[in-house]
């Protein structure tokens, strides 16, 4: 069994259903990252696990003991509230507002939680100056939270979360109230702090950039469903369906349609036809598809060689790549990255051709449900 097993969690507020049926197992060290719009019910799921939510169907076990098993209808029962407190005791939880407290010092409130726990005071002060160096603010010890910048607070929050050793580290949108440099600053060192001291972490977050920074694995979460749960490389490259493509990064949707003859599969996009060699053998010759391309993915060229026909609306010179706004001869508007070429930014009304490279394509069912791609794992 894995070291967190999250079967089947059905959890309800009256009668609205927040999440339907989700599954998460993680092995001990890993981070999974949950991700996805507002009210996807990411926070819900995450509390489900340390009880702060009480699950109506479904079971949860980490590291081995069941905090809810499910009865034979599936209903969730509850471990006595002793052996409750035991599982919940051994989870840190990280918040996005901090929750640290006002009137303490720095070293207070991460002592706190060793104090609770009766651990001896010269064993504080060793765990408390260790941790602190972890997060790299062992210099303002004696500080009260009123004296630190959004930053340093976090760091404040993280250390008390992870000093007491816990098996679990749940992390509620930790970075969302901290600025975009602040952020980036962050979540490296949390990445960091996680490989250092290995706890098993999830990390609820809307932040799509920092999910695929700090995590092993990424769930995308809507509408109470997990809808792909994958390394981010698979997530960004292999997406499940639709909304996946579309949430994780930017996609280009086209409308596609399949031609399976003589042992071939061609994919057509409008008058432009790509061979296939990796589509599912549920693909039906002339099935109607859902094409999904990502802009960084599209080769520009301006000579009639074969792609898809478009004209450039307008660019967008960012350094590094240029973004160009298209538009395709059926009157899609599409976004293609380039790296820069500083001699040369293609002239609006210039028209064009958009290639691709076969695998760097994902297809869908018509309803966009499914993916249609057969997967080549190297992960
Ligand atoms: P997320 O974290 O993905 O933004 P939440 O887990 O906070 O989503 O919420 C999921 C859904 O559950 C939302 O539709 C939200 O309105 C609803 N919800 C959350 N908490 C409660 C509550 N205490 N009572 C009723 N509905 C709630």
């Amino acid at each position: 069994m894995a070291f967190i097993e999250m079967k089947d969690i059905v959890k309800t507020y009256g009668s609205s259903v927040v999440l339907h049926g989700v599954s998460l197992s993680m092995e001990k060290g890993q981070v999974v990252s949950i991700i996805g719009p507002s009210g996807a019910g990411k926070s819900t799921f995450l509390r489900c696990l340390n009880h702060l939510e009480i699950i109506q169907k479904g079971s949860i076990c980490i590291n081995g003991q069941y905090l809810a098993r499910m009865d034979a209808e599936g209903n969730s029962v509850y471990a006595p509230e002793k052996e409750m407190r035991k599982i919940c005791l051994n989870m840190g939880m990280v918040f996005q507002n901090y929750a640290i407290f006002p009137h303490m010092s720095v070293r207070d409130n991460v002592a706190f939680g060793l104090k609770n726990r009766k651990v001896p005071q010269d064993q504080i002060e060793s765990q408390v100056d260790e941790i602190l160096k972890v997060v790299k603010i062992d210099h303002l010890k004696k500080r009260m939270p009123s004296k630190l910048s959004g930053g340093q607070q976090q760091r404040v929050a993280l250390a008390r979360a992870i000093v007491i050793h816990p098996e679990v580290l749940l992390m509620d949108e930790p970075l969302s109230n901290l600025d975009a440099k602040l952020r980036v600053e962050m979540r490296n060192a949390i990445k960091r702090i996680q490989q250092q001291v290995g706890i098993t972490t999830i990390y609820v977050t809307h932040d799509q950039e920092e999910a695929l920074a700090v995590s092993d694995r990424i769930a995308v979460m809507n509408g109470g469903v997990i809808q792909q749960i994958d390394t981010p490389k698979n997530v960004y490259q292999r997406p499940s369906n639709i909304f996946v493509s579309t949430f994780i990064g930017l996609s280009n949707i086209m409308d596609g349609r399949i031609e399976a003859r003589d042992g071939q599969t061609l994919l057509h996009i409008g008058d432009y036809s790509v061979p296939m060699e990796n589509l599912s053998r549920s693909a039906q010759d002339g099935q109607a598809v859902k094409v999904s391309i990502r802009p960084e993915e599209f080769i520009i060229s301006r000579e009639d060689s074969g792609g898809i026909p478009a004209v450039v609306r307008s660019s967008v010179f960012l350094g590094i790549t240029t973004h160009y706004f298209v538009e395709t001869a059926d009157g899609r508007e599409m976004e293609v990255i380039q790296n820069s070429d500083i001699w040369d930014i293609i002239p609006d009304h210039t028209p064009i051709r958009l290639g691709v490279q076969p695998h760097k394509i994902n297809v869908f069912t018509e309803d966009g449900s499914q993916s249609l791609i057969v997967r080549r794992d190297h992960s």
